[in-house]
């Protein structure tokens, strides 16, 4: 299960840091990255994210198996120890069934997240695969001096060639047509990173959607993650000169319903707190192994 990333003096301090799930709240609505990243504020798990941390567990865990154990079967047998693995954790996610006197809703979750677990199946062969990294936390720091982090799901290495392909499971559906380049931001992100900490461009970016069973592929190049460099940087600027003006804009969309912090949010009425003293953006470990915080992350 994904641990908290490494911790250091800096990160106390004010830092330039940057994830793929933070530049992702800033271009959604730059009030909700204020609320995560600055106010920080505490969400309510939701069933959906819960669901996909667990998945995610499972499917790394599958890999501690020797390549003829990795069934379907064994991987159904992973999910309730890593359920409890999670309560340990994350003793919030309790709240999700506080009602549930039966144990109805619990199992009707566990049968949502056993789909997803058989359906990978239908999508990859576990047994023909030997990762060379799972939950890997990366981070570089650019030239401009912004740090890139994050974790990638699972990280492959051709044998021979030693060829990378970077892979990212999804629980949710695949975008709709005309989506899908916004949907490999993400992995376009973690490309730069490896490449940057490397000096290999992945071969391929493979984002594995558990929830429609579909499989997007993109194969990167240098010009790609240039390109992507850039825009990070003007995400960073922007970031910056809404710290500076105090600015932080709500961008009401559909995404909204998923939001923890609606009732704060001035396009629904509310008010935001006072900004914290000091607010500067980064100086957290903002991929902390909190569940996925709404079914796009997931
Ligand atoms: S409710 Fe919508 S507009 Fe308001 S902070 Fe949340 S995501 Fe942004």
């Amino acid at each position: 299960m994904r641990t908290a990333a490494p911790t250091t003096v800096e990160e106390s301090a004010f830092r330039l840091t940057l994830s793929p799930s933070r530049a992702s709240d800033f271009m959604t609505c730059p009030l909700l990255y204020r609320f995560r990243t600055i106010d920080r504020l505490p969400e309510r798990p939701s069933p959906e994210a819960t669901r996909g941390t667990v998945v995610h567990a499972v499917l790394e865990r599958l890999f501690d198996l020797p390549p003829a154990e990795r069934t379907p079967e064994q991987a159904v047998a992973l999910l309730y120890p890593q359920w409890e693995e999670l309560l340990e954790v994350e003793p919030e996610v309790a709240t999700l069934f506080e009602d549930d006197t039966d144990g109805t809703a619990l199992r009707g979750w566990l049968a949502s997240a056993e789909e997803l677990v058989r359906r990978y199946f239908s999508l990859e062969d576990p047994t023909r695969l030997e990762p060379a990294e799972r939950e890997l936390y990366v981070e570089t720091t650019l030239d401009s001096g912004l740090c890139l982090r994050g974790y990638v799901d699972r990280l492959d290495r051709a044998p021979g060639t030693g060829a990378l392909r970077v892979v990212d499971y999804k629980t949710g559906n695949a975008p709709r047509e005309g989506f899908e380049q916004r949907a490999m931001f993400q992995m376009r992100f973690y490309a730069l990173v490896l490449w940057r900490l490397h000096g290999q461009v992945p071969k391929l970016l493979q984002l594995i959607y558990l929830g429609s069973g579909e499989i997007l592929r993109y194969e990167p190049d240098e010009a790609d993650l240039r390109a992507t460099e850039r825009k990070l940087a003007a995400l960073w600027r922007a970031i910056e000169r809404a710290v500076e003006s105090g600015d932080w804009r709500p961008k009401p969309t559909r995404m909204c319903d998923w939001c923890n912090h609606k009732a704060l949010c001035p396009a629904y009425g509310g008010t935001p707190p006072p900004l914290p003293e000091n607010a500067g953006p980064g100086n957290g470990t903002d991929e902390a192994p909190s569940p996925r915080m709404s079914p796009v992350d997931a």
